[in-house]
């Protein structure tokens, strides 16, 4: 493929959370020595996570992958609280790097289920940020993933009902869902939304006019936005 222009979205780029956590894993090596390990792939950037692992991080799909006493950095997107009982269990040294706004959304879930809601969780079944949402109160929590779901749920019309959503959602993604659950059960109560990304602002113009490749990790939940958004505008996506 020749690539004849780049062109740049805006925001690019990864969010202040995940760039936190990078910082993290870079202290954490500079002050404690190599091996740091790092549960799940920090960012989906290879370079970087060469870079690191070139310096001495060692990452990790699961915390009891680490060694007993190893010192373990948790990624931006939250853990289930099993996740802290595993290290516990093992002496892990735990630095948590956990977005502060994913700990305001695992907070806030917990308490509403407490109080006898039901969460609905707006998100994907396999990014690790709903795993960990979902570990805080899984007994009062349903996952929503797209439309057809939640005109699926059989929930009873006064029930209590409370939605949040995975943070790295876009607000396109989410709007047609919420509006959904709202139509259905206009009794629900907002606990968290995305708003990170507003994604219809974010191609250039001259993108939507002509069409154009999206460059990324297919693990990333960003680009797996871009791509679908580049297909709404009739783009090529790779
Ligand atoms: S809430 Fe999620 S998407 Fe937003 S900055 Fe934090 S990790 Fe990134």
């Amino acid at each position: 493929m020749n690539v004849r222009r780049v062109l740049l979205a805006s925001p690019r780029g990864y969010c202040a959370g995940v760039e936190r956590a990078v910082e993290t894993v870079e202290r954490a090596l500079e002050h404690y020595g190599a091996p740091v390990y790092v549960r799940k792939q920090i960012v989906h950037n290879l370079h970087v996570v060469r870079d690191l692992e070139a310096r001495g991080a060692i990452f990790v799909d699961d915390e009891r992958d680490a060694p007993r006493g190893a010192t373990v950095v948790y990624s931006a997107h939250g853990v289930a609280p099993t996740v802290h009982a595993n290290s516990a269990a093992l002496g892990h040294d735990v630095i948590d790097a956990t977005c502060p706004l994913v700990t305001k959304v695992h907070v806030q879930a917990k308490r509403y289920a407490a109080n006898g809601y039901t969460v609905l969780l707006i998100g994907h079944a396999a990014h690790e940020e709903v795993v960990g949402t979902m570990g805080e109160a899984p007994d009062s929590t349903i996952l929503v993933q797209d439309v057809a779901e939640a005109e699926a749920l059989e929930l009873p019309a006064d029930a209590r009902l409370a939605y949040v959503t995975q943070t790295t959602l876009s607000v396109d993604e989410t709007g047609e869902i919420i509006a959904t659950l709202r139509r259905r059960f206009p009794q629900i109560v907002t606990i968290a939304m995305s708003g990170a990304y507003r994604n219809s602002a974010e191609l250039p113009a001259e993108a939507r006019a002509h069409g154009f490749y999206a460059k990324g990790a297919p693990a990333s939940n960003l680009v797996a936005t871009l791509a679908l958004l580049l297909e709404g505008n009739r783009a090529p996506s790779v």
